[in-house]
């Protein structure tokens, strides 16, 4: 499910903002750029062939980070949270 706005446009336009005025705590950083750069060219990406009709597909990595949404999300449709 695609959402017309996403955390990474939030981070975006207001995570810069953010950082200058709150002590954020190195974590909350590091996780601030991950959910930027997670499924974009920043972290590369892969090939994917289906094994059935052969068609491939290229795709963004993803950051893997918990808190991220769009990680979270993926691990959800394939049944993986605890
Ligand atoms: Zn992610």
């Amino acid at each position: 499910m695609n959402s017309p706005c996403e955390l990474a446009d939030v981070v975006r336009l207001f995570g810069n903002e953010l950082s200058e005025n709150e002590k954020l705590k190195p974590l909350q950083i590091k996780v601030m750029n991950k959910i930027l750069q997670c499924r974009t060219a920043v972290l590369g990406g892969h090939k994917e062939v289906c094994d059935c009709c052969g068609s491939v597909r290229y795709r963004y990595n993803s950051c893997g980070d918990r808190h991220c949404p769009k990680c979270q999300a993926a691990k959800q449709a394939f049944g993986l949270t605890i």
